[in-house]
């Protein structure tokens, strides 16, 4: 192949040790060696603009969070079972950013396992088995969150007890449809005799191609959840901690108030933690049964690289900085389809935007991973999602600029015009 020798023998020496299931993106993957705020750099000096990852969500290597990390890992690192004070300081700080009643927190390692608690807490609170999802939506990779990851699945039946319902893209009545398709789930789920636990879904639809508006169509569905006695479980692993631009947590966008809330990714900015809110009543209903240890969730480290990062979204203003240079860059998208035919839809909210790209009125992901590996070579780092991967997923770090936001924009409107 033509790849640099360093990276060809990186690449040798991943399939050695990994085998299968090593991941990668790029034909030509990326050999990264160092980052800083919206920029990553590769071995041989090249820079690219990040708007992929949104886990650096306060900016790569951010100062403050490597300083708080180099601290506590100098000062105290142990398990959970032990008090210490980072924690406790974090966890108020934390659910002081929920609405009342969400006042009780677990912590954990990741959004995987935080959705897998949050399935526990749910059949433990109703005695029922069945959740209904999106159709591709991604929850995680333990063994109960891929049941419920329809994306994790190709081509494979639901588990038994999982009803995969369309994701609320527009037009027309996108919140009377959604229930509706709740709730023909839910009575389905009865018809089975699993019964009706919850409905779990991403709160910026991410994985099914982003889907944001109009604000307030997921209220019709949480009553409806309500009605039938499940739980609302918002994953916000994926638009928490305020990159929808509207609040800190994604369901806020829609005035509903879940029963259960899940979080991870942005939450230590790379360094682990994740964590489940919920009300008191569901956690003491869960905790009756079993109790919930997990060895490094929130442990010192964790917890202090977490504070830092809300201490950067608060100070710096992060949740108003999505709005504005979402707004920005939201708007100049859909001027750019305007000169492009091949963008049917620019949509999302704050900094988690989606670029739907069609041929001929159909969904065209031949387009998306053209622009992917374009954008790649203008030293532009970008995905795709949706069930057809036609949707380009736009989801920097938080502290993105208005600059990077041209940047983006004009290299896109370039790859499509040298298409
Ligand atoms: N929920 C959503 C919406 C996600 O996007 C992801 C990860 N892509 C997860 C949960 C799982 O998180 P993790 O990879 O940290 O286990």
């Amino acid at each position: 192949s033509d790849l640099p020798p360093e990276t060809a023998a990186l690449v040798a020496r991943r399939q050695r040790s990994f085998g299968p299931t090593s991941v990668l993106f790029y034909d030509r993957p990326l050999h990264v060696v160092s980052a800083d705020g919206v920029w990553l750099q590769e071995a041989d000096g090249k820079r690219y603009l990040d708007v992929y990852n949104n886990v650096p969500s306060v900016g790569h290597c951010n100062p403050r969070v490597a300083a708080a990390v180099a601290k506590q890992v100098a000062t105290l690192n142990i398990h959970t079972r032990y008090l210490y004070d980072v924690v406790h300081t974090y966890a108020e700080r934390l659910l002081a950013t929920f609405p009342e009643g969400l006042d009780k927190v677990a912590f954990t390692c990741t959004g995987s396992e935080s959705n897998d608690l949050a399935l526990r807490i749910a059949t433990a609170a109703t005695g029922k088995r069945g959740f209904v999802v999106t159709e591709m939506a991604y929850h995680g990779n333990t063994t109960a969150v891929t049941d419920v990851s329809p994306s994790s699945r190709p081509g494979q039946p639901l588990a038994p007890h999982v009803r995969a319902i369309p994701a609320p893209f527009g037009p027309g009545d996108v919140a009377g449809r959604f229930a509706a398709d709740l709730e023909a789930a839910i009575a389905d789920l009865e018809a089975s005799g699993h019964g009706f636990a919850g409905l779990l879904v991403d709160t910026i639809f991410s994985s099914d191609g982003v889907a944001a508006d109009p604000a307030g169509f997921l209220a019709p569905a949480v009553e409806a959840t309500r009605r039938a006695g499940g739980l609302f479980i918002a994953d916000e692993v994926q638009p928490g901690f305020g990159r929808t631009g509207a609040a800190m947590w994604g369901f806020q966008r829609h005035s509903v108030t879940p029963d259960v809330v899940t979080m991870g990714k942005p939450m230590g900015n790379g360094i682990p933690i994740g964590g489940v809110v919920a009300r008191l009543d569901l956690m003491q209903r869960f905790a009756a049964s079993v109790g919930y240890f997990n060895t490094f969730g929130g442990n010192p480290v964790a917890s202090a690289a977490a504070l830092a990062v809300l201490q950067e979204i608060e100070e710096r203003g992060l949740v108003a900085n999505a709005a504005d240079v979402g707004g920005y860059m939201l708007a100049r998208l859909k001027a750019l389809g305007q000169r492009h035919g091949e963008i049917g839809e620019a949509r999302g909210a704050g900094l988690y935007l989606g670029v739907e790209f069609v041929a001929d009125g159909a969904p065209a992901p031949e387009i998306a991973s053209y622009v992917i590996n374009a954008l790649r070579g203008r030293r532009i780092l970008i995905g795709a999602a949706g069930r057809y991967g036609n949707v380009l997923k736009i989801r920097p770090p938080l502290i993105f600029e208005r600059a990077h936001a041209d940047m983006l924009v004009e290299a896109l409107d370039d790859a499509l015009a040298s298409r």
